[in-house]
């Protein structure tokens, strides 16, 4: 056999491989040569910015179309109201609990404790966070094809509802505009399931460039932050999150990670839930068996107002900065931090390193030294990865919880193995 024919059977073996086994090879491979290459893997990092940049580019119109398509299959606006207000109570009160277990999580491992950084001069590069009352005002487009153009998707949210509501509100004069949106919307899931096979690859750069820029050397010191925040990570998802699947929708939690688990993979890589959002809507429609009515309205809200992973951060960091700078912080202290960081979650962009920024807010409002995101940013990337599957999984459990209460989700389908359900 030819060496050709025989590369051509391998490549057709390894697109036969499920997805979510492609992009874990891509991880482990991506690990694997980050960690022989060292800093030369940057390299590869283009490889994965070109993946980020595609995924990019599905979500403006992505979120526009489908919600739109939402909202006028919806045909019913106390129920569009009744779910926005549930989702945004789940959204508010899992961030609550979510920076409260931060808390909790920095206390007792106290990652701080023996660094004794007073005194030291570290000077912090630091950016303004926007302020809560700013952000509930730009809620409003004042032009929507700029909200359109620059991403602002809280703002591409308001403008899509207000639409599709006047849609239809004009009945049959909005129905040919209505099968515009409808058909646009099923190119777009189109395009972000092409674009979801590029996956494996992109993640495969993403991996190799942060294992090869965060060698050990510079992940060591700071070991004890990293730990309390993937440990926070992990209860926070595996059991708070399993815990109201299984309470306030009565379903599996397992059969729920399973379903997520390329957004989760997505997530992890990217470092961004704006960037994760259609990997998010394809694992809700495709295997979660969620209705794209809910999922369409639900995730982009989540995406830009729900930032558990983010919270749970800032309550383990402000502890950490707290711990080595030898500052007592009193129970006042304590319920300031889980309400700013609450409200913070509301404007933290769904980027890389958004959460880094809005700690500044956290630490200004408790009055902690700022020169403690000077030392946090330093690894914020590898915290940032674990902070966003949350924020990614966060939003998908509110998405499951809901449709489920709205009796909009298929159960049987959400039961189904991954490779049927693909195929439903
Ligand atoms: N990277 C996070 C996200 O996209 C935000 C953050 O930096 O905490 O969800």
């Amino acid at each position: 056999m030819s060496s050709k024919s025989s590369s051509f059977g391998l490549w057709r073996r390894w697109c036969a491989v499920p997805l979510w086994l492609q992009i874990l090879t891509g991880m482990l491979l991506g690990i694997a040569t980050g960690a022989l290459l060292g800093p030369d893997a940057t390299l590869l990092k283009p490889i994965g910015t070109l993946f980020v940049n595609t995924i990019k580019m599905l979500i403006v119109p992505l979120v526009f179309c489908s919600l739109i398509v939402g909202v006028t299959s919806m045909q019913d606006t106390a129920r569009m109201g009744r779910i926005g207000f549930k989702s945004f109570v789940f959204y508010l009160g899992t961030t609550a609990f979510a920076i409260s277990l931060g808390l909790l999580v920095g206390s007792v491992i106290q990652p701080g404790a023996g660094l004794s950084l007073e005194g030291h001069d570290l000077t912090a590069e630091v950016k303004a966070a926007p302020s809560v009352m700013e952000t509930l005002i730009n809620i409003v487009p004042t032009n929507p094809v700029a909200a359109l153009a620059n991403g602002q998707i809280l703002q591409v949210i308001v403008f899509a509802v207000a639409l599709g509501v006047a849609l239809v509100l004009i009945g049959d004069h909005g129905k040919p505009a209505i099968r515009v949106f409808e058909s646009l919307a099923e190119a777009m899931y189109k395009l972000t399931d092409m674009v979801m096979k590029l996956a494996p690859y992109g993640v495969f750069g993403l991996m190799a460039w942060v294992a090869g820029e965060y060698g050990m050397d510079m992940l060591l010191p700071l070991i004890k932050v990293i730990l309390a925040v993937y440990l926070g990570c992990a209860l926070h998802v595996l059991g708070f999150y399993s815990l109201i699947l299984k309470l306030f929708a009565g379903l599996s939690p397992l059969q729920f990670f399973k379903g997520i688990s390329n957004a989760m993979a997505v997530a992890f890589t990217t470092s961004s839930s704006a960037g994760t959002l259609p990997a998010s809507m394809k694992c809700a429609s495709e295997y979660l068996g969620v209705n794209k009515k809910i999922s369409s309205f639900v995730l982009p809200l989540g995406t830009t107002i729900n930032m558990d992973g983010t919270a749970l951060y800032q309550g383990v960091t402000a502890l950490f900065v707290a711990q080595a700078f030898g500052i007592d912080l009193t129970w006042v202290d304590y319920l300031t931090i889980v309400l700013t960081a609450t409200l913070a979650s509301i404007g933290t962009a769904g980027v890389p390193g958004a959460g880094l920024v809005m700690l500044t807010l956290v630490l200004t409002t408790v009055g902690l030294p700022l020169e403690g995101v000077a030392i946090i940013a330093g690894i914020d990337r590898v915290l940032d990865m674990a902070r966003t599957v949350v924020n990614v999984s966060g939003d998908l459990v509110a998405t499951t919880v809901i449709a489920r209460s709205e009796g909009e989700i298929d159960v049987e389908h959400y039961n189904a193995d991954m490779e049927t359900s693909a195929r439903m």
